[in-house]
């Protein structure tokens, strides 16, 4: 069932990648009795909203491209798309970070479980992430899924990005609006929207957009600022 609606997607995937998934929405159901990770828990729909969603980003051309190989995740939450682009993409490198403990000890279970080798988890807020050597301007890609308004999750992802690399932010309908409220965001973090790229999920009747938004160069070192400012006056 999952590698059919993949398919239907135009996305291939492996039996042993149909295992991982299923094996993850079974983690994700158990875990969800204990702590709050999901509100969708049908099978069908979590095949779509969480899975399908999280994987349409591996049919673009940028993400393809081999030498682009390390990406992180931030606000990764019970592993979107994190998780999912780690089973699809073996041979990528995998940083998923998020502020919540409970969340952090759920994906290492999963990743123990799914035996992936491909990923890394941090405890940890942007904010403070962003300012350490090891993390700033360091990822091909940095990716995030229902997070926060452009405008704050622009101070939050960009400083992880290396220059010449993409924050990719999943957005749905009202991208135009907060693309617009971003200009200031986008100048003082010295980055553009370079593509924008729509999927139809005609299934469930929705719509992911995918901004590409290219790092012209290093971060400014005021940014990010210390936590808890960013969220209080966006850029
Ligand atoms: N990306 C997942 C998804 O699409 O299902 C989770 C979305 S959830 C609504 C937002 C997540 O972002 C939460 O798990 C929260 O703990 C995390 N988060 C919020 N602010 C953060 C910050 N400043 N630094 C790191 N993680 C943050």
């Amino acid at each position: 069932m999952i590698q059919k609606v993949f398919k239907q997607n135009e996305i291939i995937i492996s039996d042993e990648q149909e295992n991982q998934l299923k094996k993850y929405y079974q983690l994700l159901i158990e875990w969800n009795s204990k702590m709050n990770l999901t509100a969708i828990t049908e099978y069908d729909k979590v095949i779509w909203k969480h899975f399908i969603d999280s994987a349409l980003i591996v049919k673009s051309i940028i993400y393809r491209e081999e030498n682009r190989t390390s990406i992180l995740d931030m606000g990764t939450g019970a592993g979107f798309p994190g998780i999912v682009l780690a089973i699809l993409s073996p041979n990528k490198q995998f940083t998923l970070v998020d502020s919540l403990q409970k969340r952090i000890d759920f994906l290492s279970v999963v990743v123990a479980e799914l035996k992936l080798k491909n990923v890394k988890l941090y405890h940890g807020r942007a904010e403070d992430l962003g300012k350490k050597e090891e993390f700033r301007n360091q990822f091909d890609f940095v990716v995030s899924r229902a997070v926060a308004e452009l405008p704050l999750l622009l101070e939050y992802c960009i400083p992880f990005v290396k220059e010449k690399g993409y924050f990719v932010s999943y957005k749905s309908k009202k991208y135009k609006e907060e693309i617009k409220s971003s200009e200031h965001a986008f100048s003082e973090l010295s980055c553009e929207l370079e593509r924008t790229e729509k999927y139809n999920l005609h299934e469930i009747e929705d719509e992911r957009i995918l901004l590409f938004i290219k790092n012209n160069s290093i971060t400014n070192e005021k940014y990010p600022r210390r936590a808890g400012k960013p969220k209080k006056k966006p850029l």
